[in-house]
């Protein structure tokens, strides 16, 4: 006997929202009457949105709403207290300060704000409510996520930015076109700091010399996602990233040592604010954070289910490239010649052979025609991942996005993926 698919009806009243996890098959959300959103983007009238599994979906009314799941929602209930307005009075004091800085000069930037706190509070998610929420408002704000883990601008060991011109899709998040994407190769910045903060910084001119030259951009501001290592080298690392950035304004979700901490050390014109992460965001164990990032990067290579993607997969021989790492041991000072100074091992560029235990690793597109310090800098062209290592014939079998690659210099990643080869 078939089984009788669940439907579930919720009435929502003002300023409340409906929550609710999906399980292993798609849940399906209707908009029945009324007015609601999904982290900033509106939902349209008696539209279905399908939700993929493993989701976490916060569907909020600003009036009043009913709405529909159909499918096997797990622990869907409704939620009368969330930080909405808080977000929004958020995102209204941004909006003012670009109206005020518009006025002023040609020159002004609008506001940069850069969200902190440790995983699992929302950040990512506020981050992407106040995008929506400038985009709505007429604004092109730029997006930054520094987060190496689970970041949304491209897969994990990559920071990166870009401009925001369109509200994200409901179950799809932004889209994720032309991106500025920088590769650090590891899902955490403790991997190798030095080379994180090099990068941080590299992204942060980048991103400000780019703006500069459009004005909607300069004047939409920043929003700035960041990791959620927090204690140690990881405060620092944010103090670094706000000072590289030249942030306004610094959100603290949750975290009330992190805002005592950082209301001491940050420098007067910085703002800090102290708010309350979502009662809606849960502890993600550490397996649901494997299978985000194999979904990101599953993404990368075959797209969404509304935007598929069809990448290559082909042989390349290893003396057509050159295959190099960032990063290397450090030479001890009594091995030096005498009077030279120690370079940064941490940051330099050296080249590498092809061995069995590069299958399954993703390798950076470098712009770069060889192996150099501007190679560590340069921003990349994209991504590709080894499937398949032959040592006989000094070649490898690449999962490509497109036939050829643009680039000789391919640069190792930490990070490995298991191509499924399987549509999702
Ligand atoms: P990390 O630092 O680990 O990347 P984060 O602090 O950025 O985490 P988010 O990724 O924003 O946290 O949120 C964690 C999860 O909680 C996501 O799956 C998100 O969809 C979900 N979530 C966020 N807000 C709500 C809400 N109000 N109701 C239900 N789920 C929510």
């Amino acid at each position: 006997m078939a089984e009788e698919t669940q439907v579930k009806e919720f009435e929502l009243t003002e300023d409340s929202e409906l929550r609710f996890e999906v399980g292993d098959e798609d849940v399906v959300l209707e908009l029945v009457k009324g007015c609601a959103e999904v982290f900033g983007t509106d939902l349209q009238e008696n539209k279905k949105y399908a939700f993929p599994p493993y989701t976490r979906v916060a569907v909020y009314t600003w009036k009043e709403a009913v709405v529909e799941l159909v499918g096997p929602a797990e622990s869907a209930y409704v939620a009368k207290h969330t930080p909405m307005v808080i977000y929004l009075n958020t995102h209204a004091a941004m909006e003012q300060v670009r109206q005020h800085r518009e006025t002023k000069d040609s020159l002004s930037k609008g506001p940069r704000l850069m969200l902190v706190g440790p995983t699992d509070v929302g950040k990512s998610t506020v981050g992407r409510i106040l995008c929506n929420y400038a985009v709505r408002q007429g604004r092109t704000p730029v997006y930054v996520d520094l987060d190496v883990g689970q970041g949304s601008i491209s897969i994990p060991g990559t920071i990166g930015a870009t401009l925001i011109q369109k509200t994200a899709d409901v179950v799809e998040g932004f889209e994720r076109e032309h991106p500025l994407v920088y590769n650090f190769g590891y899902a955490t910045p403790s991997a190798n700091i030095s080379l994180y903060e090099t990068l941080v910084k590299e992204l942060a001119d980048t991103v400000t010399r780019q703006v500069s030259e459009n004005d909607e951009a300069r004047i939409g501001g920043m929003i700035i996602n960041t990791c959620g290592w927090v204690t140690g080298e990881g405060y620092s690392c944010l103090s670094m990233a706000a000072s590289a950035f030249e942030v306004d304004v610094i959100v603290v979700l949750d975290h009330e040592r992190l805002y005592n901490d950082l209301s001491r050390d940050l420098p007067p014109f910085v703002k800090l604010l102290h708010q309350p992460k979502s009662g809606g965001v849960e502890t993600r164990s550490k397996e649901s954070r494997v299978l985000a990032r194999a979904a990101s990067i599953h993404r990368y290579f075959y797209g969404t289910r509304s935007h598929h993607l069809f990448p290559f997969t082909f042989d390349i021989q290893v003396s057509d490239v050159i295959l190099c790492k960032i990063g290397t041991e450090k030479i001890p000072e009594s091995c030096l010649p005498f009077g030279v100074e120690p370079e940064n091992h941490e940051t330099k560029v050296v080249d590498m052979s092809l061995a069995p235990d590069l299958v399954h690793h993703l390798f950076a597109l470098s712009p770069c025609t060889e192996i150099g310090p501007a190679v560590t800098k340069a921003s990349v062209m994209g991504f590709i991942l080894v499937t398949a290592v032959n040592m006989e014939t000094s070649s490898m079998t690449v999962l490509c996005p497109q036939n050829v690659l643009p680039t000789k210099v391919l640069v190792y990643m930490d990070l490995t993926h298991v191509d499924d080869q399987v549509q999702r």
